[in-house]
């Protein structure tokens, strides 16, 4: 079987009077992440993964954060646009891990939400996405709530 795997890794600072949007999921907050796009740093770090397992380089390359037409992007958008560069290479998404690194607040009630709303996007199964939470027990930048991070692994099948 040809099959391809990828890494990706993002984080992004929060600040006040910004939406917190992850994995796609608006979430109730007194902070969101501060970025040109809608900073949604579960979806960057998906994509940088799906790129990285094709060796086609990183979302910056792609959606770079000087151009005016990205400023405050959808991220699902975006995302949509990198499934179509894999899948117009001839690879298809096989399962995506994922880790979302936040203090607060609490992500367990929004997993099931994202983990349907990037399977929308990416016309897989939601099975086929696993989107994990968990706090970085109060230590560095994370554990200060200054960021949120996030990692991914996915792996690609050939046609
Ligand atoms: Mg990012």
């Amino acid at each position: 079987m040809n099959i391809r795997i990828g890494n990706g890794y993002d984080i992004h600072r929060l600040v006040a009077d910004r939406p917190l949007i992850l994995g796609g999921v608006e979430i109730a907050h007194e902070m969101g992440l501060l970025g040109h796009s809608d900073a949604d740093v579960l979806t960057h770090a998906i994509m940088d993964a799906m790129l990285g397992a094709l060796s086609l380089g990183d979302i910056g390359h792609y959606f770079p954060p000087t151009e005016p037409q990205w400023a405050g992007a959808d991220s699902l958008v975006l995302l949509s646009q990198v499934q179509t560069l894999v899948q117009d290479k001839g690879w298809r998404v096989g399962n995506i891990d994922s880790v979302v690194v936040a203090e607060r607040p609490k992500l367990k009630p929004h997993i099931a939400a994202m983990r349907d709303r990037l399977a929308g996007v990416l016309k897989l199964n939601p099975d086929q996405i696993g989107v994990k939470a968990t706090t970085n027990e109060k230590l560095g930048p994370v554990g200060r709530e200054e960021g949120i991070a996030a990692y991914a692994v996915v792996l690609l099948v050939g046609n």
